[in-house]
């Protein structure tokens, strides 16, 4: 799984193509251990130009959080391959 993100203090251009940055969303999915996770609408810096999403810091953190919390909890759910 690859999050990126770009700091807020930093101006919101595209790092691959330069372009103009939109507040938006992205679909995000994440995989762990036989447990897959798609959420549709996530808050993130959409480019303009190429699409690329970005997100912030507060949703990274909630994302790993999730992830952290779903390792745990799927834990007994998932048999041994
Ligand atoms: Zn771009």
């Amino acid at each position: 799984m690859e999050l990126k993100f770009q700091k807020k203090e930093i101006d919101m251009k595209c790092l691959h193509c330069q372009g103009t940055m939109e507040k938006g969303s992205s679909p995000l999915h994440i995989d762990r251990k036989g447990c897959h996770l798609t959420l549709d609408h996530v808050p993130a810096w959409i480019c303009a130009q190429c699409g690329e999403a970005y997100f912030e810091e507060a949703e990274v953190i909630a994302v790993q959080e999730l992830i952290a919390l779903i390792d745990q909890k799927a834990q007994p759910l998932v048999a041994n391959a």
